[in-house]
């Protein structure tokens, strides 16, 4: 079942009409029923959390809201030294006011409580490279892009841990066809759960992609408040798998009128969807829009990039197929850099036709990188020919 009809089932049959139009705006409050109140969990004294509050920089109107796609990465736009400073100055003193976790860097709206274009996955521009400075454990420089995108998915993947949780709750509504996701959502001890298992989570893809920073995430996360810093519980396999089956315990235990769930077994709530059916956006405040996200354009199973501090000859990066750099290209003569491999005629054809698209854009960022030259703009239409 896909993402969308879970979250139009859980709109107009759950929410009904109580859907905020408004991100500022906290989800509403819930009160249980007499006859739900639930039999006295046996976990007793266990320390829980609330769920936090919506972070400042969400409830900021001026900031900037932008849709994130999968493969957008974070780079300075100016010169290194330049960024720095304002970078340094930015973050001064940020650490203390926003507290060290993922939530105050990131934040998930769900969609039983928001409409649609405001339910989903919110990343701080500001927090993920706060992060890649306490990854790199100094003040990031344009070069760190590792950091900048370890930092990055980390808090995606924490956010969208908490949007796995929402769809396994709404398939538990389905099947009673009464709310779940509200009470469960106000509930400590699942919330306390959830938040483990997302960094956890996050923990556990980090891994995967780059092995080395490990070390520090984990020591970010083990000062952590109660729930987030519980992450390593989760970290092997089999007990991922445990964790997860207790947090489908934790949503079925929250339908009306509770009933104990014993040791039901729960995880298959979590067949999931993938992170991009989630909307995600980022939020830009003005003071660091110069060292933000430029768009990693995709098209044709290719990429170009430019880089913002570079050497002569004027040229571009060609990655085919994203992310995989093939070969560096002269601008305009569009022949490629000496000692570098020339594409094949196929490949030729779709750099053309990569151009026709985003040629006037390179051109300018050309440009303003390589100031110094002037640059022509090589022939960038395609000639008979229908894109
Ligand atoms: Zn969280």
């Amino acid at each position: 079942m896909s993402l969308s009809s879970l979250v139009r089932f859980a709109q107009q049959q759950i929410s009904r009409q109580q859907l905020i139009h408004d991100r500022q705006i906290p989800p509403p409050a819930y009160s249980r029923l007499p006859q739900e109140v639930m039999e006295p969990s046996t976990v007793g004294d266990e320390p829980t959390i609330s769920r936090s509050e919506i972070p400042v920089w969400l409830r900021n109107p001026a900031s900037e809201i932008v849709p994130f796609e999968e493969g957008m990465i974070p780079e300075f736009e100016t010169d290194e030294s330049i960024a720095v400073t304002r970078l340094t100055d930015v973050l001064s003193g940020t650490f203390q006011k926003v507290g060290l976790f993922p939530d105050a860097l990131a934040y998930y709206l769900p969609y039983h409580f928001y409409a649609d274009g405001v339910w989903g996955i919110y990343v701080w521009a500001k927090g993920i490279v706060e992060l890649a400075c306490q990854i790199k454990g100094s003040t990031i420089t344009r070069t760190d892009v590792a950091e900048l995108l370890a930092a990055q998915s980390l808090l995606l993947d924490h956010e969208y841990f908490h949007s796995l949780t929402e769809a396994a709750a709404t398939r538990a509504e389905i099947v009673t066809q009464s709310p779940i996701y509200h009470p469960y959502f106000h509930d400590k001890r699942s919330a306390t759960h959830e938040e483990a298992m997302s960094n956890g989570h996050a923990y556990r893809q980090l891994v995967k992609i780059n092995k080395s920073f490990g070390g520090a995430v984990g020591s970010w996360m083990d000062r952590q408040g109660v729930g987030y810093r519980d992450f390593r519980t989760f970290l092997k396999n089999r007990m991922f798998i445990k964790g997860r089956n207790e947090c489908g315990r934790n949503i079925v235990g929250n339908s009306p009128p509770g009933r104990a769930v014993g040791s039901l077994p729960c995880g298959f709530l979590f067949k999931g969807h993938s992170r991009v059916a989630v909307p995600t956006y980022l939020v830009v405040e003005e003071e660091i829009a110069p060292f933000v996200y430029k768009r990693f354009q995709k098209f044709n199973d290719m990429a170009i990039r430019v880089h913002s501090r570079e050497h002569p000859p004027p040229h571009f990066h060609i990655e085919m197929p994203p992310g995989v750099e093939r070969t560096r290209y002269i601008w305009p003569e569009l022949q490629p850099m000496k000692g570098d491999r020339k594409l094949s005629h196929k490949e030729e054809d779709r750099l053309r036709e990569y151009l026709a698209r985003f040629g006037a854009e390179i051109h300018s960022r050309l440009a303003r990188v390589y100031s110094a030259h002037s640059l022509t703009v090589p022939p960038l239409h395609l000639e008979n020919r229908e894109i």
